[in-house]
């Protein structure tokens, strides 16, 4: 589509994906990295993101569901690919032949996975244990049943131990290392050539609390896409996503006047209300509304009144005049508003905001060639 036609612009920096990549790599020292990728690389596009971390040096990828892995062997046929949600029901062919390994969540997925290596030999997986998230994974009676009829991971190479943090990015919280220990604990209690498979534990902000949490594999996801992993400090992270809209009109309004639907906001004086092309349909949350600002010119003015389905309003008045008319573009993320602030007064994570922008802005990528 014309990118004039749009709603606005959503501008996705692969350099910085591949540089993000290459600081977690780096953590992880003569360990290895993968990349989350699930949920179309947390709405930035998959395609195009997927193939960049491979540039960059990354071989092994999440996703979520068999669906997603599906989509990604197509264009990235060498990789090792695993499936976050498990080994789904009645689907267990599409596995094999398109050679994603499942995260075994429970003994039914490990005996299902066992049988599959008698018709098809050798098949990759990895065994996950819960370490008190209490969402998927092997719970201790099930390590302890593992532990004693090993036979049923018959044929299966495991090539990890996974857990996953519940915690991970508020960094004064015990359950962190309540966690670690309950996963080493639960380790020793495996079958005894189990024992010294390598282990994945952490998630992005995993892997900002010590060599103890990292392990041989590192599972990160959103500090790949620019957000801060670690909330009490500055962001190690390169910004990825910059989202601008159009200014449509610019109003002169006298003082106590109602903006917006319900009129939740009156002007106090003489004003200029700017009105700009995006709404909460392109995932600009409705609950931003009196509470965000954007940014022009490096200048950051408030999001006034309530948002739209494909409109907000925001005051221009300490604007310069000239500096925000009709057709110029305004940052609902960029210059200094990133997406954690965005995700904050939003009572949201950057997860959310990532995957809830919407399709009616125009997509760039910035790649090493741009
Ligand atoms: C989504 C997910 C990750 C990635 O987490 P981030 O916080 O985005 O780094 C890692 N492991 C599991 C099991 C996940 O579901």
């Amino acid at each position: 589509m014309d990118p004039r036609l749009s709603a606005g612009y959503i501008t996705i920096d692969l350099v910085a994906i591949q540089k993000n990549y290459q600081k977690l790599l780096s953590l992880m020292e003569a360990n290895d990295c993968a990349a989350v990728v699930k949920a179309d690389a947390y709405g930035l596009g998959a395609q195009m993101v997927a193939p960049a971390l491979h540039d960059a040096g990354c071989q092994k990828f999440f996703v979520a569901i068999p669906e997603e892995g599906v989509a990604l062997r197509r264009i990235l046929p060498d990789v090792e690919i695993f499936i976050l949600g498990g080994l789904f029901p009645d689907c267990e062919e599409v596995y094999v032949h398109e050679r994603l390994a499942p995260v075994l969540n429970s003994l039914e997925e490990i005996e299902t996975w066992s049988k599959l290596t008698q018709s098809h030999g050798p098949l990759p997986a990895i065994i996950h244990i819960d370490s008190g998230i209490c969402r998927l994974g092997l719970l201790e009676a099930d390590v302890n049943a593992l532990a004693a009829n090993p036979g049923i991971m018959d044929g299966i190479e495991v090539e990890y131990l996974m857990s996953h943090l519940a915690s991970a990015d508020d960094f004064k919280n015990p359950q962190n290392q309540e966690q670690l220990d309950t996963l080493t604990g639960l380790i020793a209690k495996l079958p005894e050539g189990l024992r010294n498979t390598p282990v994945s534990f952490a998630n992005s902000s995993g892997m900002f609390h010590g060599t103890d949490f990292r392990f041989e594999l590192g599972r990160p996801g959103i500090a790949l896409y620019g957000a801060n992993p670690t909330p009490h400090l500055e962001n190690p992270m390169l910004p990825v996503v910059e989202w601008q809209g159009k200014v449509l009109q610019v109003h002169d309004v006298d003082s106590g006047k109602p903006v917006g639907y319900g009129a939740t906001y009156r002007t106090s004086k003489r004003s200029r209300i700017a009105t700009v092309s995006i709404g909460y349909a392109d995932g600009y949350f409705r609950y931003l509304g009196n509470k965000a600002e954007v940014s022009i010119n490096n200048k950051r003015v408030p999001v006034v009144g309530r948002v739209s389905m494909d409109m907000i309003t925001i005051d221009i008045t300490s604007l310069d005049e000239g500096e925000c008319e009709r057709g110029d573009l305004v940052y609902l993320i960029g210059e200094s508003v990133t997406l954690d602030y965005i995700a904050e007064k939003a009572g949201t994570v950057a997860y959310e905001i990532l995957t809830s922008l919407g399709q009616r802005c125009h997509r760039r990528y910035l790649d090493a060639g741009a």
